[in-house]
């Protein structure tokens, strides 16, 4: 690179939209001009997949055409690496302050394409990006509640776009932020299946954004279980910790719903001693001498559902555990709400 140029630490130029002030329309143009003289390709930028600038009526990639442009202007090859596009970045600012329009790909499909430039894979998520993760992640809730339709992958190139990484990374996102919803007993996104990689540090922000936004109590249950997993994961044995002799403890209010010892109690009788999912025996007696079965409400009392005979089942623990943990629970609780129908 030239010397006049500066790269900050994460190696992008500093102060590009100064740098890039003295641009005009017809550098844009020419630009454009080079990047079809060139084939439609240039050297280190891979075609956009979240937003097109448009050009008399026609869609270029952004990028590339700034960086055609910023590479006369300067009089040096800015790779694409150089610097960040998006909206609200120098590039995007500077080519809407021509007067050209950016529009995102809302609609399309992400493609992953073997020439895509790599993002910042190991960028640390900001707050800001997570924080409209779970915005959109709510959304999509809301949506599936409603019954409208929506395309999953929007949101991932939206964001895709907005915070320079890929929808895919989003993707992932959205499957933690499933796996934080479900540990925070919250219902979720239809579709997104869990998963726990989320990581020690964005774990409890996830959490506490999620709990913020739906007024939920922080309960800190991401951090907890992002320490086990890391544990059970580890490649190699982890040393034995050193745990805590007086563990600490907090105080939480939780909401107690008024349940009815008649149901309970004639859905224990109903069972009659046998687990009603999978038949077995109760596996102990209880100091009375009546067998041990849990009753379990299929639609939680929490999302709604009544405390009636029809919505419960005697269960022994194993099943019990089975139909709040086991990736086939939807299924057994279809069953079960079926069969008491
Ligand atoms: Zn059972």
């Amino acid at each position: 690179m030239d010397d006049t140029i500066t790269l900050d630490g994460a190696g992008r130029i500093a102060q590009l939209k100064s740098l890039a002030a003295p641009l005009t329309k017809s550098d844009i143009y020419e630009a454009v001009n080079k990047f079809i003289a060139q084939k439609q390709s240039v050297n280190s930028y891979s075609h956009s997949t979240t937003y097109d600038l448009i050009v008399d009526g026609k869609s270029y990639p952004p990028k590339a055409i700034f960086g055609l442009a910023i590479s006369k202007l300067l009089g040096v090859t800015v790779r694409s690496e150089h610097f960040s596009a998006g909206v609200g970045s120098p590039c995007f600012v500077t080519l809407e302050s021509l007067g050209f329009k950016i529009n995102p790909k809302i609609e399309q499909e992400y493609k992953s394409s073997t020439n895509s430039e790599p993002k910042a894979k190991n960028k640390l998520w900001s707050e800001e990006e997570l924080s409209e993760a779970v915005d959109c992640y709510l959304e999509m809730f809301n949506k599936d509640q409603e019954g409208t339709k929506y395309k999953k992958s929007s949101y991932y190139n939206y964001l895709a776009s907005k915070y320079d990484r890929t929808p895919k990374a989003f993707g992932r996102r959205m499957s933690n932020i499933t796996h934080i919803m479900m540990l925070m007993d919250l219902p979720t996104v239809s579709g997104l299946a869990p998963l726990s990689n989320v990581g020690k540090t964005q774990a409890p922000i996830i959490e506490r954004l999620i709990a913020e936004k739906l007024n939920q109590p922080f309960i800190d249950v991401a951090l907890i279980d992002a320490e086990a997993q890391s544990i059970i994961n580890s490649k190699s044995t982890p040393p034995k910790p050193k745990g805590e002799e007086n563990p600490s403890h907090t105080e939480t209010t939780t909401k107690v719903y008024k349940r009815s010892g008649k149901v309970k109690g004639w859905v224990i009788r109903r069972a009659n001693g046998f687990c009603e999912l999978c038949g077995d025996k109760a596996p102990f007696n209880k100091d009375d001498g009546t067998p041990f079965l849990e009753v379990h409400h299929l639609i939680r009392l929490k999302d709604g559902g009544p405390d009636t005979v029809e919505n419960c089942a005697a269960l022994c623990p194993n099943c019990h555990r089975k139909l709040h943990y086991s990736s086939e629970k939807t299924s057994l609780t279809e069953y079960l709400r079926d069969f008491f129908k």
